[in-house]
């Protein structure tokens, strides 16, 4: 991995580093370089001089670098999980689980590395065809803040197997980690150029690194507002595009379902990593015949969620990872209580004691009574803050699921199959999950429909993105 972060010695210490802070505690735990334009550049010339080495390389042996790294990780992954956890506020359990994800994601792409095969076309006797599959080049991967190990898993396995070498800039609060595994990967043999990480902030690092012509395709992720910068920026130099732009996944629950376990899969699915989660369940749907009963469980299981800093040993739930996601938080939820727009029956304001005092903290918080327009239900709600809404049946209950521009994720909580099948055939989501919520193993294609994105990671899916066909007609 060839590192090209260093920012502008001759600048200010302040203009040259960027602090990374506990989201918990408000401490600065470390700074890394802002970096340039120019590293930016560097990072790409670099990537492009490795780049026909690297796709020279056997698809076997790409493969079993990404293989050793996953090895190194799993070795060094309570290390890493606090440093995770230290950058970006998530209890040590959700930072192991993402850390462990990170190594299941390269192993998934070394397994896939002795499966490529093409295609052989006959066209009769004027000729036939083979089809095969070449690396784009150099890509890029822009990465955000809240899932920051899993989501540079599932740019940096798909690109290097692929056969591609890539230029990754972390967000700017959650850029540790990232570095770490960066050098894993160097250690687990990966040559100079094939992975450079480059630290700055979006409009310098970022913009820079979406309009240098030589970068192939993009991977984004992030908000839809910057990914449609983005979109506008490749294009111009017609990159290839995926964008993960979030979601307001909604989770249905009919009255056949079995509520304590459909309570369990709404806790999870809200308040999982402080609720910063794009397919988190942002808008719960619960048939009238089992709402009071649910609603109730869930105000009790929501009180009763430990919140504190992530490393404590029984902390469920952590501070937010910055303190602009919280203000936006607390202002959405002050606005719908004093509209009328919705009942807070539990939390609705932020965390007091000297415990909390530095951090980012906001209480679990659950509303009730939610009306259509509310900002909860018609906005990518980025915390840890669920709006509940009763309907009467099931058509309701997609009709009020498809009232979104998002269509990342959505789940139908129920024992009847035919139920499941009207919601998988009538809401528009990339996926749709039965009696579960949340969960995108490696093996999973993963990305959303309308403002939610395009292209799809993960699978054999993020390869084919990460490639291009190409063929060789023999004519007879
Ligand atoms: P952004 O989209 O701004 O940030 C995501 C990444 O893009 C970061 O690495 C950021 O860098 C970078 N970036 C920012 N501006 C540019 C640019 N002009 N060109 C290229 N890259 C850029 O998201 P925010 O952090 O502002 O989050 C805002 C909201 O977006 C959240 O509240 C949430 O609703 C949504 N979101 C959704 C995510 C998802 O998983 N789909 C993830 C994160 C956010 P830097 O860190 O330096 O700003």
């Amino acid at each position: 991995m060839e590192m090209r972060i260093g920012g502008n010695e001759s600048a200010s210490p302040d203009e040259s580093r960027i602090p990374v802070t506990n989201p918990a505690t408000g401490e600065v735990i470390d700074s890394v370089p802002a970096g340039t334009p120019e590293d930016v550049a560097r990072a790409v010339e670099a990537a492009e001089a490795a780049a026909e080495p690297w796709k020279k390389v056997l698809m076997r042996e790409r493969g079993m670098i990404l293989f050793r790294a996953a090895g190194a990780v799993r070795e060094q992954h309570k290390d890493l999980a606090r440093l995770l956890t230290m950058e970006q506020g998530k209890p040590l359990k959700e930072a192991v689980d993402e850390v462990r994800g990170f190594a299941n994601i390269l192993e998934f792409y070394a397994g896939l590395s002795s499966q490529q095969a093409g295609d052989a076309i006959r066209l009769g006797p004027a000729g036939d065809c083979m089809v095969v599959r070449e690396p784009l080049g150099v890509c890029g991967a822009i990465i955000p803040w809240n899932m920051p190990v899993l989501i540079a898993g599932w740019k940096i396995g798909p690109a290097l197997l692929a056969g591609n070498t890539l230029v990754l800039k972390p967000a700017s609060t959650t850029p540790l980690t990232t570095l770490r595994l960066g050098a894993i990967l160097d250690d687990a043999g990966l040559p100079p150029g094939a992975l450079n990480i480059v630290t700055g902030t979006g409009p310098s690092v970022g913009e820079a690194l979406v309009r240098n012509p030589a970068v192939r395709k993009i991977s984004f992720t992030g908000s839809c507002g910057t990914g449609r910068r983005v979109r506008e920026l490749a294009g111009a130099h017609t990159a290839e595009l995926t964008l993960e732009l979030g979601g307001s996944d909604p989770m249905i629950v009919m009255d056949d379902a079995d509520i304590d376990r459909a309570v369990e899969g709404a806790l999870r699915g809200r308040f999982y990593n402080a609720g910063q989660t794009c397919t988190a369940v942002k808008r719960l749907y619960v048939h009238e015949k089992i709402a009071e009963s649910m609603t109730r469980k869930l105000r009790d299981r929501i009180n009763a969620l430990s919140v504190g800093n992530g490393l404590g040993p029984r902390t469920e739930m952590g501070p937010l990872a910055s303190s602009g996601g919280r203000e936006v938080i607390a202002r959405v939820v002050d606005e719908t209580r004093e509209s009328g727009k919705g009942t807070v029956v539990a939390g609705g304001c932020t965390m007091k004691g000297k415990a909390y005092e530095q951090g980012h903290f906001y209480r679990p918080t659950l509303v009730t009574d939610v009306v259509p327009d509310s900002r909860l239900l018609s906005e990518e709600v980025f915390g840890p803050v669920l709006p509940v809404v009763t309907v009467p049946d099931l058509a309701t209950a997609i009709r009020e699921a498809n009232r979104s521009s998002y269509g990342l994720g959505a789940s139908i909580w129920t024992q009847n199959l035919a139920a499941a099948r009207k919601v998988f055939d009538g809401v528009h989501a990339g996926i749709i999950w039965v009696n579960r919520h949340l969960t995108v193993p490696p093996e999973v294609p993963f990305g959303g429909m309308n403002e939610s994105g395009i292209g799809r990671e993960n699978g054999h899916h993020a390869l084919d993105q990460y490639s291009q066909t190409k063929t060789l007609f023999l004519g007879w």
